[in-house]
């Protein structure tokens, strides 16, 4: 029996305007290489100048994370040939990182889950090579540098996980964290959050670490889950032939579906990292730590326990309604007017999930309020409005707001539930049927629904199904004792 042993190295980019080192704005839209310096271009005397926000949120991610900040951190020089590298070195942080020992946890069916953090340092990105899309691509590759010297943040966990699946769910719960901490816009398509994947097996009991792998650049939950599987299942099998694992990089193939090798450690890059002379010590002062984590907005975890103890929801239904701030908003300030938080969940869950997927709006450009949602709630709750033609109400709500009770009274959807209007109807309806009641009286039970039709007819369609089959079965009852 194997075990999977997985700990992955996050990148993700940092919600700045400019670059790490220089004014280079870090817009994603814009012409190849427009967006360069002889500082991000790497042009010889070229000095560069610490980004003071990317600082800012790295540590904020730091503090998101339980992260211990570094009162000093250092800069070092990361040196290989590449050709998106215009300096041939990557400035990033080495034997002193921004921060470290932090943890992401979680709770889940079976307790809670951890994964620690082993470390969090500020690095720039480098330029992108472009194989593809020219007339002379098969001679030629291009270059475009407007990524060179983006600024990322590098996440190490701990090898804390235990399957593919666990890898993928941790991905996401951290993705979710830095989007909530306003460090990253979490793009995955646009390259803004990728990971590298390190995994081993071993056999079950066994405390020393397997021969790992690593699977570079995975950018989707999907690639990264499915580069996982594969992998253990090609390290599994190896080791039942009894061959030994060779540790390495590798990159994964999403048309065939396996990894291939990118290089053997044999091949591994020695960086010669050495401290970076053009740049100060970076101190981070206790009190700007201490800034920052005040203010720090609520997240993820914090966010599903608070609505599940205070609304009396199950993990799931507060995990989907803490996914966003905008719509655990919109839950809150529509059960704020007192309507019954399971309602809410209902339709914020289905109709409403249903309709922005159709129309693939955000919830803040939809015309729904939380007042207009909780008012149609109402509406079904005094039984004025039938489930059906509550639907109804809401496809004009979301596509042009305005008052249920206005839209379902001109639409003629408004239902009677008025016990005494309702009460009066029956009895005038029954009187007039005396055929009938005599037959349900004298055992023909299904007569009822028969008068209870007629009972809706009478009201055009108007009376509360519900409520006048009640009153009516009341009523055949209580005239049948009378005889
Ligand atoms: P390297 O020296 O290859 O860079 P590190 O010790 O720095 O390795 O770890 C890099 C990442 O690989 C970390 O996320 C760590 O948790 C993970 N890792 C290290 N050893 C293993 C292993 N045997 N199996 C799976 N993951 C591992
Ligand atoms: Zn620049
Ligand atoms: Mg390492």
């Amino acid at each position: 029996m194997y075990e999977t042993v997985i700990g992955l190295e996050i990148h993700a980019q940092l919600l700045t305007a400019t670059k790490m080192f220089c004014g280079c704005a870090t817009t994603s839209q814009a012409a190849p290489n427009s967006l360069t310096c002889p500082v991000c271009l790497g042009l010889p005397g070229a000095l560069p100048v610490l980004n003071a926000r990317a600082v800012e949120l790295g540590v904020t991610a730091a503090l998101a994370l339980g992260c211990r900040v570094q009162p000093v951190s250092t800069f070092a020089r990361k040196n290989y040939f590449y050709p998106d590298l215009p300096k041939g070195y990557q400035i990033t942080q080495f034997d002193r990182p921004l921060a470290l020992d932090g943890e992401l946890a979680w709770t889940t069916g079976a307790g809670t889950q951890r994964v620690r953090i082993v470390r969090l340092h500020l690095e720039e990105d480098a330029g992108k090579s472009v194989h593809e899309g020219f007339e002379d691509s098969d001679q030629f590759t291009y270059l475009d540098f407007n990524r060179s010297g983006v600024p990322l943040a590098e996440i190490v966990t701990a090898p804390d996980m235990r399957s593919a699946g666990e890898a993928a769910d941790f991905f996401r719960r951290l993705r979710a964290v830095l989007v909530a901490a306003g460090v990253s816009d979490g793009n995955m398509e646009q390259g803004s959050l990728r990971c590298d994947a390190n995994v081993s097996v071993r056999q079950v009991g066994d405390p020393s670490l397997g021969v790992k792998t690593e699977v570079k650049n995975l950018n989707s939950f999907r690639f990264l889950q499915r580069a996982l599987d594969f992998e253990v299942d090609r390290q599994v099998t190896a080791l039942a032939r009894g061959e030994a694992l060779e540790p390495g990089t590798r990159l994964w193939d999403e048309r065939s579906g396996r990894t291939v090798q990118m290089r053997s450690k044999e091949e591994a890059h020695d960086y010669r990292y050495f401290p970076e002379p053009d740049l100060p010590l970076l101190r981070v002062e206790a009190a700007q730590v201490e800034r920052l984590r005040g203010a720090l907005p609520e997240l993820p975890e914090a966010r599903c326990l608070r609505i599940a103890e205070r609304y009396g929801l199950d993990r799931d239904a507060a995990t989907f309604l803490a996914q966003s701030d905008s719509l655990t908003a919109f839950f809150e300030r529509t059960v704020a007017a007192s309507v019954d938080p399971l309602a809410v969940l209902h339709w914020i869950r289905g109709e409403l999930t249903r309709r922005l997927a159709e129309t693939s709006i955000g919830l803040e450009q939809a015309a729904i309020t939380p007042d207009s949602l909780s008012a149609l709630i109402v509406l079904v709750a005094q039984g004025r409005l039938s489930a059906t033609a509550a639907k109804q109400v809401f496809a004009q709500l979301f596509a042009s707001g305005g008052s249920p009770e206005r839209i379902a009274r001109t639409a003629g959807l408004l239902q009677e539930s008025d016990l005494d209007t309702l009460r009066g109807l029956v009895e005038r309806t029954l009187a007039q049927l005396p055929d009938q009641v005599a037959q349900f009286r004298s055992g023909r039970r299904s007569v009822a629904g028969f008068l209870v039709g007629q009972v809706i007819k009478a009201s055009q369609g108007r009376a509360n199904p519900q409520v006048v089959d009640r009153l009516v079965r009341e009523l055949l009852d209580r005239s049948g004792h009378a005889t």
